[in-house]
């Protein structure tokens, strides 16, 4: 078959070590910003307090009020700090709520951004943005929500608790799966989910039972800014839909939501993408690509995340509307999304059970 694909690069900056945090002032006038305001949450303000010393003179104010989803007060209150300190750049240190800050300042006043990530949300490399007005989420894509220069330092990791590293990892995976079977999918991409998939795999469990192991802790890291970069490249399929669903319209949390249907997303999706599962399957280090859903199963047990929706808060009574909403102006998904089809997945979600199971089996050889 001859190769028919679109590659759009990504204009940004990576730079990625232990102790990179040390490169940001030069990195700040790398950007020609001479005014850089500091984003972070209101618990890691000691953390923006450290990047304002070391930029000295080029910091231009902290603001700390990030938070998850982006409310429309928070952005209007950073956008109008921007403007009040005439800021040139913004910098934001922490996880994804505080890099979708930076984004929402970008959209309102073209401010470059570099981003200082500590989890595994991969925010950093994509140009999605979110904006929470009166509880509806709206999101878009956006070359100004792009950051200019990523830091990754291993070391702001070390205290990403275990029960918030091992889903967030999870998280960043689903991105990997989905990417290899994008509709737009290319080959540069094909290699950065690959990898993505086969870091993230082997060093979860590391992060999660010692969470001082730094060599860990940097392949989680590096694993994530492939996952990130898939994610900001092509366009997610079943698994972000549902997970969209759960997430907007029952208020499950957003990484444990990832960490519980992405088993079942790829045992629905299996048979459908088997170039994509054989590529999982090596990156996962499993020897048939069939086993790929119960290895992913298998890697969140091994970083004790839950695995079942009902341990993560959802109910019984609404499998049904989730399913509806889930199957109503689908994305592209390489197997046909039906309402019965999504029932069952989220039927096997709610009480955690492990791909390929004999509930399985039974429902294939009768279907
Ligand atoms: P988060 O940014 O909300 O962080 C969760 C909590 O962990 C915060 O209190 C934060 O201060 C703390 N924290 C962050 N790093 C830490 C560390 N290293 N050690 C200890 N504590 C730390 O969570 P998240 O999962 O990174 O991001 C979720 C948000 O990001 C959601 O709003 C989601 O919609 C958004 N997101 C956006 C994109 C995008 O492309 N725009 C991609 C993924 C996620």
């Amino acid at each position: 078959m001859s190769r028919d694909f679109v590659y759009q690069g990504t204009p940004s900056r990576v730079v990625f070590r232990v102790g990179a945090l040390e490169t940001l002032a030069d990195e700040v006038a790398r950007l020609g910003a001479a005014r850089a305001l500091i984003l972070c949450t209101p618990g890691k303000r000691a953390w923006a307090d450290d990047v304002a010393a070391r930029l000295g003179a080029r910091a231009a104010g902290i603001f700390d009020q990030a938070r998850m989803h982006t409310p429309i007060e928070t952005a209007e209150a950073a956008r109008a700090a921007a403007r009040d300190r005439r800021a040139d750049c913004t910098v934001a240190i922490g996880g994804g709520s505080t890099i979708s800050l930076a984004k929402a300042v970008a959209l309102a006043t073209d401010l470059p951004i570099l981003a200082v990530p500590t989890t595994y949300s991969g925010a950093e490399m994509t140009t999605i943005w979110g904006l929470t007005e009166g509880g509806a989420k709206t999101t878009g894509r956006d070359p100004r929500a792009m950051a200019r220069t990523v830091i990754y330092d291993p070391a702001l990791t070390l205290g990403l608790p275990p029960a918030v590293a091992g889903p967030s990892g999870l998280n960043a995976l689903a991105h990997c799966v989905e990417a290899l079977y994008a509709p737009d999918g290319n080959p540069i991409v094909d290699l950065l989910a690959a990898d993505g998939a086969r870091a993230l795999a082997a060093s979860l469990p590391a992060v999660v039972a010692h969470p001082d192991d730094i060599d860990a802790r940097s392949e989680a890291l590096y694993g994530a800014w492939l996952a990130g970069a898939a994610l900001g490249s092509v366009a997610m399929a079943l698994h972000h839909k549902l997970c969209h669903v759960l997430g907007g319209s029952f208020g499950l949390p957003h990484a444990e939501v990832h960490t519980v249907i992405l088993p079942q997303a790829a045992a629905y999706n299996c048979a459908a993408a088997s170039a994509a599962m054989a590529r999982l399957a090596r990156a996962l280090g499993v020897a048939d690509a069939a086993d790929v859903p119960a290895a992913i199963y298998d890697l969140a047990g091994a970083v004790e995340a839950k695995r079942a929706l009902r341990d993560i808060g959802m109910k019984e009574s609404d499998l049904d509307r989730a399913a509806e909403l889930a199957s109503a102006d689908p994305y592209a998904n390489p197997r046909p999304v039906t309402r019965d089809g999504i029932r069952a997945l989220l039927d096997d979600a709610f009480f955690g059970r492990r791909p390929g199971g004999e509930h399985q089996l039974l429902r294939e050889r009768t279907a």
